[in-house]
């Protein structure tokens, strides 16, 4: 994906602390730190996956890019507008063009609305169309995520959990989005039902062009869809790379040991594989130097005390002191 692109969507130095209370008289006494300090582009058209344990703050970015969670510092852009600082108008424009698929479709569903009435809400919401017109376009809808006209009378708790992800879906792109936040959009599936879901995403961004931030806890998952990916650990991106070069030669040792701990069904020697050792750190109070130097195997005195920067290493983005730079 060249650069010399015009971003669709900018984060630039976003930062989100959540405040905690404490004490007789509540008052705050301490944050989480969920985001710190990031910055990327997505540019029209990609699918950017996003990567990284629970807790590492990708969410809490995927609300803040979606404009629902005001940062407590930095800017996100969208084409060029500012996402929290834009009039009445380009807010309601906004809302439109970029929509979410969230991960469990169940929680988002409204279980007392039929779903022809769930899948028109949005259009309900943008107004200026006649009934008959909506209903067609439900109808329609409804056959492009592979559901059938039957299921337009019917109730979400009717529905598997993968025909409700797919009315999700159907939610999401009834008013024409051009930028959708998938937030681990498949991680409630049974195994079998996440690639159905996967190539339906797939297909759907190809007929409609859409621009993809693709949100999981596994690399392998984002794999199948990612023109480039970001790994977070502790609210930090530790490495962008395009998806092959990420998984052809990855850089961090955080994205080194994601990678490791993806299951191999070929495996000959029947070992699981390696996962981490060591938990993440509490967001409240993040380590010295670099975030990942209590887990990290390479660490170095200077590790422990210097945080280090993302760099351009390479066609890659990097944060770690043992990656030289470019
Ligand atoms: Fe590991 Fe040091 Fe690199 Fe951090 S900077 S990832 S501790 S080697």
């Amino acid at each position: 994906m060249s650069n010399q692109k015009v971003p669709l969507i900018q984060a630039e130095h976003v930062v989100k602390h959540f405040p905690v209370k404490g004490g007789i008289i509540p008052r705050n006494v301490d944050s989480v730190k969920a985001v710190n300090d990031v910055s990327l582009e997505i540019y029209p058209g990609e699918t950017f996956g996003l990567v990284g344990e629970s807790g590492c703050g990708k969410s809490t970015l995927g609300n803040i890019l979606l404009g629902l969670e005001r940062p407590t510092g930095g800017k996100v852009l969208y084409n060029g507008t500012d996402v929290y600082r834009c009039g009445r108008a380009a807010r309601k424009k906004l809302r439109q063009e970029i929509q979410v698929v969230f991960q469990d479709p169940y929680e988002s569903l409204n279980p007392r609305m039929m779903v022809g009435e769930l899948v028109a809400e949005g259009l309900n919401i943008r107004g200026g169309m006649s009934g008959e017109e909506k209903h067609r376009r439900v109808l329609d809808m409804l056959e492009q995520v592979g559901l059938n006209p039957e299921h337009y009378n019917r109730y979400p708790h009717e529905f598997s959990g993968g025909q409700r992800q797919r009315i999700g879906i159907a939610r999401a792109l009834i008013v024409e989005p051009k930028f959708i936040i998938c937030d681990e959009p498949v991680s409630a599936l049974d195994v079998s039902v996440q690639a159905q879901i996967l190539n339906l995403l797939s297909g759907l961004q190809k007929k409609y062009h859409m621009t993809y931030l693709f949100i999981a806890h596994g690399l392998n998952v984002v794999k199948y869809l990612s023109d480039r990916i970001g790994v977070m650990y502790l609210g930090q991106l530790v490495e962008v790379a395009d998806s092959q070069e990420l998984f052809r030669s990855p850089r961090h040792p955080y994205t080194q040991a994601l990678l490791r701990a993806i299951p191999d069904v070929d495996r000959v020697d029947g070992r699981l594989p390696e996962t981490l050792s060591g938990d993440v750190p509490s967001p409240l109070a993040l380590p010295e130097g670099c975030l990942f130097h209590p887990r990290c195997g390479q660490c170095t005195e200077k590790c422990k005390t210097v945080r280090p920067e993302l760099r351009q290493v390479g066609s890659t983005l990097v944060r770690c002191h043992l990656c030289g730079g470019s």
